[in-house]
């Protein structure tokens, strides 16, 4: 039987960081060297190639741009590979995973986004079992087909759909939660796939979308916000969209200055889409008085999507160039798995 063979690209990040022998500062990894450096590659029976950035980044200094170069790279070598594993920062894997998952219309390949709390190089480092264990699960198939044909994220014990994603500890290996979607599988001694959650390859072509626009932002409420800040947030030139993180089930204050901006902006052609601050469960607009108001004057429901998800789709759309009315249709649609209505 054929080998699988995957395709990693390292974009940055701690996982490819190793100490330098002579400074004792931290520095990028020669992949070059993967095979001396993590001899243990060699045991797993898989054609593994190996591609990495020019610019390797803290992805903290993650742009669409990188986006769209790691999409193309997946573009490029989509028939050549049976899986993709993407080495990236931790801090906004949530936003690249998501920005993915849209990018990759039609996927039927696993993209599994990995990185560590801890270096690779370093003796505790998270880094070489996620990187193992990421490897493996962009090559399983069962009967012929990929276990995990999504944009997914791999930290500790965990794959998570991607645009579903969050970083939710800066210290612990476990960094990354969903709380409004299951696990795609559990890793123990066994990877376990909770099949009944992964969505299965489509059987069309792979569609590349790169086109992104960058004239979002994002409001988060707070109690005292003032009338100034709302304000110049709204008027922000050139502003297409905004997510504006709510209380709750989708809530936010009643005041009449705060709805009559609110109204004002959406009536010049701002898209003001809500999502919640919390962590789990959903915008439910018209639940309580504090969001019908929001419903009256033309605020979007984001469901149970998260803020990372709801930047990238938002971008995603405005990007494609789709009519006002057709990317305010999609944001309360779930294009790829990123939200239950
Ligand atoms: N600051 C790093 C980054 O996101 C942290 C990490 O790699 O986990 O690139």
């Amino acid at each position: 039987m054929k080998k699988s063979s995957i395709l990693v690209l390292y974009t940055g990040g701690t996982i490819g960081m190793m100490k330098d022998p002579k400074t004792g500062s931290l520095v990028p990894f020669d992949f070059g060297n993967i095979y001396d450096n993590m001899p243990i590659l060699r045991n797993l029976d898989y054609v593994i190639d190996f591609y990495s950035f020019e610019n390797l980044i803290d992805s903290s200094n993650m742009t669409p741009e990188v986006w769209i170069e790691i999409a193309e790279k997946i573009e490029e070598n989509y028939e050549k590979y049976d899986g993709f594993v993407v080495l990236h920062g931790s801090d906004t894997m949530a936003y690249s995973a998501s920005a993915l998952s849209f990018m990759l219309e039609n996927l039927s390949k696993p993209v599994v986004f990995t990185g560590s709390q801890l270096p690779m190089g370093m003796v505790r480092s998270d880094g070489r079992e996620n990187f193992v264990t990421s490897i493996e699960i962009a090559a399983s198939k069962t009967d012929g087909e990929p276990c995990a044909p999504e944009v997914c994220i791999f930290f500790e014990d965990q794959l998570l759909r991607g645009n579903r994603a969050t970083k939710f500890n800066a210290e612990n290996f476990n960094a990354f939660s969903s709380g409004n979607y299951p696990t795609l599988a559990d890793v123990g001694i066994k990877i376990k796939y909770n099949r009944e959650y992964i969505a299965r390859p489509t059987g069309k072509k792979l569609i590349v979308h790169k086109n992104f626009d960058r004239n979002v932002g994002i409001l988060k409420l707070f109690p005292g916000i003032t009338h100034e800040y709302v304000q110049h947030a709204l008027a922000t030139p050139g502003l297409k969209g905004i997510i504006m993180e709510t209380f709750g089930s989708g809530n936010a204050p009643t005041t009449e200055w705060f709805l009559n901006d609110l109204s004002e902006a959406i009536k010049r052609g701002l898209i003001i889409y809500n999502v919640t601050q919390c962590k789990s469960g959903s915008v439910e607009m018209g639940r309580y008085e504090t969001s019908l108001n929001l419903d009256k004057i033309g605020v979007i429901s984001g469901y149970d999507i998260t803020t990372e998800s709801a930047l990238a789709k938002m971008m995603y759309l405005l990007g494609e160039g789709f009519s006002r009315s057709d990317v305010k249709k999609y944001l309360q649609e779930s294009l790829r798995g990123e939200m239950t209505v």
